[in-house]
């Protein structure tokens, strides 16, 4: 039988400002459990199809204009942003955001989105325990991080949320290959043992084909490939415009 799927995208067009259309019929699925890639070149709409997801396309008069959007099996199209972090979507923007004049501890605590003491620490810890160096940091102003550390505490202000599916745009950006290496093994220990689906949007195709099991590649607002990341590493076209070429 099919393995469930957490998330399902069917035909997604997203129109921005009522006439740009950004997407143009995108068809992803994430299993449950499992590691997927969006990859593709700078606009060819990544972040749009993670915003159609998390519902924040609504900050920048975007909008989906068809298709469907399933999330555990239940369509999420008229819910806010919010009420999509509360089913279990979490959505780390590009550019590791968070709050510069709050230390890491205090970012934690402000993204945690459980109701108990108990289980807010429960979070924390467990967040520490996936990044060490951010509890070596925990009450540094996090404006004084590193990239690298800083993109450990945006993942971290998301896992708060207890998400079922973990949606990361661009982690390596900017990162040196080491620390991309370090985050990305992070990411697959989070999803092996917490169970967590993640769908990973990434231009560096090399470092998202290690991890995942599957990727799908979008060029101008079109999916135009989904394979395997073994067939797809082995793939003419993906080594030639995206892996560098041999
Ligand atoms: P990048 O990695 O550079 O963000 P991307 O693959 O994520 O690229 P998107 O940012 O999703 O691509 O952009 C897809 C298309 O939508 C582009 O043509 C872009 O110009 C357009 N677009 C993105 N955001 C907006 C917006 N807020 N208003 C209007 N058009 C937008």
């Amino acid at each position: 039988p099919a393995a469930a799927k957490v998330l399902s995208l069917n035909n997604i067009e997203v129109v921005y400002d009522h006439v740009s259309l950004a997407i143009k019929g995108v068809s992803i699925d994430v299993p449950e459990g499992g590691m997927v890639a969006l990859l593709g070149a700078n606009g060819a709409g990544k972040s749009t199809t993670l915003k159609s997801i998390s519902g924040l396309l609504v900050a920048e008069r975007g909008e989906v204009r068809r298709g469907e959007l399933q999330f555990l099996g239940r369509n999420i199209s008229a819910l806010s942003p919010q009420e999509r972090v509360k089913l279990g979507i979490a959505h780390v923007l590009e550019g590791r955001r968070v709050f510069e004049h709050l230390t890491p501890d205090e970012n934690l605590i402000a993204a945690s989105a459980v109701r108990s003491r108990h289980d807010m620490h429960r979070n924390k810890e467990r967040v520490y325990s996936y990044f060490p160096r951010l509890h070596e940091r925990r009450a540094v102003a996090s404006g004084y991080l590193s990239g690298g550390e800083q993109q450990m505490l945006a993942i971290g202000r998301a896992l708060m949320t207890q998400p079922k599916l973990l949606m990361l745009d661009e982690p390596s950006l900017g990162l040196a290959p080491f620390l991309v290496a370090e985050i990305f093994q992070i990411i697959s220990r989070i999803n092996r043992e917490d169970g967590l689906s993640v769908l990973l949007v990434e231009q560096n195709a090399v470092a998202a084909l290690e991890i995942v099991s599957h990727g799908y590649l979008i060029e101008s607002g079109r999916i135009v490939m989904h394979d395997t990341a073994e067939a797809l590493k082995r793939n003419p076209d993906i080594q030639e415009f995206y892996l560098g070429g041999t």
